[in-house]
């Protein structure tokens, strides 16, 4: 009777810690994401383009977060201190180019340079935050500055008074690619180039329906291409990875119209990429339980 007992015991405690093991690896499979946008947009329509993205999640088995709201409203959320944190990768798809909220920005990009939690930028993302490379005078950023992005001036001076040597927030520097400008509503052909994981579905050339073809102003060193758009005499990176602090963005110019996120190689794009970037910069578990009971404390 007691052998019988024992054996049951044991049984029992087989049956936990396999379950255990299940709900560990279950939470190791499923990568959590991040999707910010706005609504519904002034020149995009982010709603059916932020339903599409749910069901891409839903089948790539994400577990997705979505913040959205009005413009102003969102830019505000940025705000948040480690917003990003408890994310594996994050999805940022809005347009927020006249934004002159610079810690707004600074923060955002903390998120991925000091956080180490990865980013993939989608299309009027890259015309965001002008103001800090775009449309401001050279030489504004002051001697030390290496790189081409043109802030304004006054927007400096502001930051140098409250933020001493935190550096000033250059969204141009963040995406890697900065764009200014875009073409007309036509057709891309886009060609991958080399390989690369995000890339790994999308064929060597692939015709859009109409879109955007976005310029490249300047492109850090740091940038590797991973797809070529042209259109007409224009030829320029639609779609790059580039190293950022503890992780890396993606940037992705194709997509302002929603037609271009019914089609089959473009959802891929999205999913591969943020795949990609969730598994590579994904905090491991041990580290993850560490934290929570961190913040139990
Ligand atoms: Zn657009």
């Amino acid at each position: 009777m007691r052998m019988l007992r024992l054996s049951i015991g044991i049984f029992f405690v087989l049956l936990l810690s396999q379950r255990c093991y299940l709900l560990q690896a279950n939470e190791i499979e499923k990568s959590k994401i991040l999707y910010f946008t706005h609504e519904p947009g002034t020149y995009h329509r982010y709603t059916p383009q932020l339903a599409i993205f749910r069901q891409l999640a839903k089948r790539a088995g994400w577990e997705l977060t979505v913040m959205t709201g009005d413009h102003e409203s969102q830019i505000k959320k940025l705000h948040a201190p480690d917003y990003g944190k408890q994310f594996d990768a994050i999805v940022y798809n809005f347009c927020f180019a006249g934004s002159r909220d610079t810690e707004a920005a600074a923060n955002l990009i903390a998120q991925t340079r000091e956080n180490g939690v990865p980013a993939l930028l989608i299309h009027c993302a890259m015309h965001s935050w002008w103001p800090t490379f775009k449309s401001g005078t050279p030489g504004s950023l002051g001697p030390d500055y290496q790189g081409k992005g043109k802030a304004d001036a006054k927007l400096v001076t502001e930051w140098r008074l409250t933020h001493d040597e935190r550096p000033f927030p250059v969204w141009g520097d963040f995406t890697g690619v900065a764009s200014t400008t875009h073409g007309p509503s036509q057709p891309i052909t886009m060609h991958r180039v080399g390989e690369h994981a995000a890339t790994s579905r999308f064929p060597k050339k692939f015709l859009t329906g109409n879109t955007e073809l976005y310029n490249n102003l300047y492109t850090l060193d740091e940038v590797v291409p991973l797809i070529r758009g042209v259109q007409g005499n224009e030829t320029a990176i639609v779609m790059w990875a580039c190293p950022q602090g503890k992780a890396e963005v993606i940037g992705l110019t194709v997509g302002h119209d929603v037609n271009d996120w019914t089609q089959k190689p473009y959802q891929d794009l999205l999913v591969d990429s943020v795949n990609y970037l969730a598994a590579k910069y994904r905090t491991p578990p041990a580290d993850r339980s560490a934290e929570r009971s961190d913040s139990q404390r």
